[in-house]
């Protein structure tokens, strides 16, 4: 890649069945949006639940982007993706079939009523770092980040790469 690009990274996780398919369905749609362009994905990993430990694991993954949208406009997208995959908002950190959250936009920082940028829990998620720590290692502006955040890390949660998606479990 150029290394002076900027990369936009999202993470993707689902712990309502069918997860595998939700989070394949959520990639397929992403990927046709016109102005997106999904240029790299980490493995999935399954993962414990975080905040609310009472409910079903988790699959997560990572995925890196170029797009020509507005941060609002690329969270808009994202709604209409997980509205399109029935998410439902019941419990705070609850069970859901799908989350597509933005983490990174390059090196930008911003804060709204509706978008923090980078994501205000990154740095406290072993399901966001590590998968997009997979997929930033040539990216000058947020590897760095992603690498200050890990020495920070005090996550104990666990996770656990899926060798074969096509093996898992809805
Ligand atoms: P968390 O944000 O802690 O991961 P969550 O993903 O379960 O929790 P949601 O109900 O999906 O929370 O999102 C609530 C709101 O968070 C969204 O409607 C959106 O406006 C806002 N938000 C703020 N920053 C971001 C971001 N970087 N990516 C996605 N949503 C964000
Ligand atoms: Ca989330
Ligand atoms: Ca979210």
């Amino acid at each position: 890649m150029v290394s002076d690009q900027e990369r936009v990274y999202l993470s993707i996780g689902s712990n309502m069945p069918p997860r595998v398919q939700n989070i394949q369905q959520a990639l397929a749609m992403l990927r046709a949006l016109p102005d997106v362009n999904v240029c790299d994905e980490s493995h999935w990993y399954e993962t414990e639940p975080w905040g609310n430990r009472e409910q079903p694991n988790f699959y997560n993954v990572s995925v890196a982007l170029t797009t020509t949208l507005s941060p609002d406009d690329l969270l808009a997208a994202l709604h209409t993706i997980e509205q399109a995959l029935h998410r439902e908002r019941l419990v705070h950190w609850g069970p859901r079939t799908i989350d597509l959250d933005i983490i990174f936009w390059g090196a930008r920082r911003m804060q709204t009523d509706t978008l923090t940028i980078p994501h205000v829990q990154a740095g406290n998620r072993n399901f966001v770092l590590l998968p997009t720590e997979e997929i930033t290692q040539n990216d000058s502006l947020v590897g760095p980040q992603v690498q200050a955040l890990l020495a920070a890390n005090q996550d104990q949660s666990w996770i656990k790469k899926v060798r074969n998606v096509s093996e898992l479990d809805d």
